[in-house]
């Protein structure tokens, strides 16, 4: 098996000259993407060093494809790969990732929530020796008290429940090292809970704190639904731990159930009873169906993963990729 062996690579550790690849999700941003292209570009230029941009378009309807063409043809380092419909963020990154040819990798988002004037401070912590530098959040601006209350419980559940932590208030906006992205590259699985994906992996981690800004134009594409779809990804893919809640319940009141039952017909021995307690009868009755109910719909949480994995499908389709120029054939730098 091939990814039994350590992958060898650059951690970034002293490095004189290295490329950085920018990845670029995003999903109807038209009324950003202009400005955020701006400012990226403008952060890159002043590293001094060899960058490109993949912006990955996860099937927008707007004028996203478009402006990206523009984008595309003023300059050659910008990538644009482009889905056949709408795959999720979490199938863009995983597009972004292995298209990607740098020496670190840096995943933001298109809305200007992840800023991109921190990249020069990710950057040194990389080259300082961490493969993976993750961005925490102190403050969340333009997000409401329900969705912070939320995902800090989110933090809370799945950190009780996977076997690896995932840290709390760290968005997708990371540097990532060559060989932490070989790495993921690796991992085949359907389920792309990325955040659960980057801890999974181990290798050194570096947390920066940075104060994410509200969206500057567009609106959030995560409703609550959607969330609560990605939480129950995030948990059933890092955790078994609700099938084993459920066969522990299940024990419990069959345990319960015989004491019971014993209890009744002792009574019945001793004293003798006529047909009473239909309320305890019902009331039991209830209950099991009720945790029978909840233990086979756990069960077909995971069955329907298992599903989904065994089909095999690739993880997104790629309508069209124009993949940046290599550095060597830009003159000027
Ligand atoms: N995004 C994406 N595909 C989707 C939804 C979102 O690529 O199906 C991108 C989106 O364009 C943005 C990033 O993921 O660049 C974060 O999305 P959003 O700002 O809507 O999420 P929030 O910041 O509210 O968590
Ligand atoms: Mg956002």
């Amino acid at each position: 098996m091939e990814n039994l062996h350590p992958i060898h690579g650059l951690d970034g550790s002293g490095l004189s000259s290295y490329k950085l690849t920018v990845v670029v999700p995003l999903f109807n941003e038209e009324s950003v993407l202009p400005l955020f292209h701006a400012r990226l570009e403008s952060v890159l230029e002043s590293i001094q060093h060899d960058w490109e941009i993949i912006y990955v378009d996860d099937g927008s309807t707007d004028q996203s494809p478009l402006i990206l063409q523009q984008i595309k043809a003023a300059n050659a380092r910008v990538g644009v790969a482009r889905f056949t419909r709408n795959f999720g963020k979490e199938e863009a990154m995983s597009a972004g990732l292995s298209l990607a040819s740098g020496d670190a990798v840096i995943i933001i988002d298109a809305d200007l929530q992840d800023p991109p004037e921190l990249i020069p401070a990710m950057l040194d912590a990389w080259l300082a020796g961490a493969d993976i530098v993750n961005m925490r959040r102190l403050q969340r601006s333009g997000e409401s008290w329900f969705k912070k209350a939320t995902a800090h419980a989110f933090y809370r559940v799945i950190n009780r429940l996977s076997e690896v932590p995932v840290p709390e208030d760290v968005g997708d906006f990371r540097l990532l090292s060559r060989r932490a992205v070989d790495a993921l590259n690796l991992l085949e699985e359907r389920n792309r809970f990325m955040k659960g994906l980057f801890a999974w992996i181990g290798y050194r981690n570096v947390t920066l704190d940075y104060n994410r800004d509200a969206r500057v134009a567009g609106k959030s594409k995560w409703q609550y639904w959607r969330l609560w779809n990605f939480a129950l990804e995030g948990i059933t893919g890092f955790s078994v731990a609700p099938l084993k809640i459920a066969t522990y319940l299940g024990l419990a009141c069959a345990g319960i159930t015989f004491i019971y039952a014993a209890y009744f017909f002792l009574k019945t021995l001793l004293v003798g009873e006529s047909v009473k307690g239909f309320p305890t009868l019902i009331v039991t009755v209830m209950i099991l169906g009720g945790l029978q109910l909840m233990a086979i719909g756990i069960i077909g949480e995971y069955l329907g993963r298992l599903f989904v994995e065994s089909k095999r499908r690739p993880l997104y389709l790629l309508e069209e990729y124009d993949a940046p120029r290599a550095s060597e054939d830009l003159h000027a730098y």
